[in-house]
């Protein structure tokens, strides 16, 4: 699957994604597609450092600007229901079938907790205001929302990377040995997004399921501490993830007239 390029998207909003030095390390490997050649040991240090200091100066900016994402709530329009639609994702790197039914507990679990003011419908995907779809890895990001205008009305689409071995080392050997830990964090990814698509911006707090990585905090510490709530597959369908502030949060922004 491609990713659609909506040119009626407002913006790309930055991903959910790892700390800054996943971004650096990937520009240190660039390093090596520098000219050879004629240049002298001690300059192509020189400029090899000196571009490894330019991407992460970029990086750092990049991470400075996801953090700040968002700020103004970005509703969608819940007088009716919210039409949704979720890809399938056969085909993506390291997509399972039943990995779709993760994404919708994920999007009942906004339901359940926002109370009466969200409903969700199923819809065509081109009627639809939210749309998830599975992506391909990109650069240690778990996933990423871009805002959608649909018929005249905002929507959202969502991109979820399902692929393990793009999560970042320690939590990719730990989410291979334990499939309960790989299904919660493509869930709890799946339940940020959304919360994004929802107009939910990030947050500092490291109980929040909006919380941003790019203020520190232990990747394996967050997704672990879900993880141990679940005895089975189907406990995801119950166990929301979502924290006091989440909560008191979505229904600020759907309460009643
Ligand atoms: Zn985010």
């Amino acid at each position: 699957m491609t990713i659609p390029n909506d040119s009626r998207s407002a913006r790309s909003l930055p991903a959910w994604r790892l700390a800054e030095f996943s971004l650096a390390e990937s520009a240190h490997q660039d390093g090596s597609a520098l000219p050879s050649g004629r240049m002298s040991r001690h300059t192509f240090r020189i400029a090899a450092v000196a571009i490894a200091i330019g991407f992460l100066i970029i990086a750092l900016t990049t991470a400075q600007a996801s953090g700040q994402q968002s700020t103004i709530p970005r509703t969608l329009d819940a007088k009716g229901a919210i039409t949704y639609f979720i890809a399938d994702g056969s085909g993506q790197t390291g997509y399972r079938s039943p990995d779709r039914e993760l994404a919708l507990w994920a999007l009942q679990a906004w339901q359940r907790i926002a109370a009466k003011n969200l409903r969700f419908e199923a819809a065509t995907e081109s009627s639809a205001l939210v749309r998830l779809y599975w992506a391909e890895p990109n650069d240690g990001q778990y996933g990423e929302m871009r805002p959608l205008i649909v018929g005249g009305r905002r929507g959202a689409a969502v991109f979820i990377r399902p692929e393990v071995d793009s999560w970042g080392q320690d939590i990719a050997r730990r989410a291979r040995g334990d499939i309960l830990l790989r299904d919660s964090i493509i869930y709890l990814t799946c339940l940020h997004e959304l919360g994004h698509a929802l107009g939910l911006s990030h947050t500092r707090d490291f109980r929040d399921i909006m919380y941003y990585f790019g203020y520190g905090g232990d990747v394996v510490e967050y997704f672990g501490r879900y993880r141990a709530q679940l005895r089975s597959r189907n406990d995801l369908a119950t166990v929301s993830g979502l924290s006091d502030g989440d909560v008191s949060r979505i229904r600020a922004l759907y309460s009643p007239e």
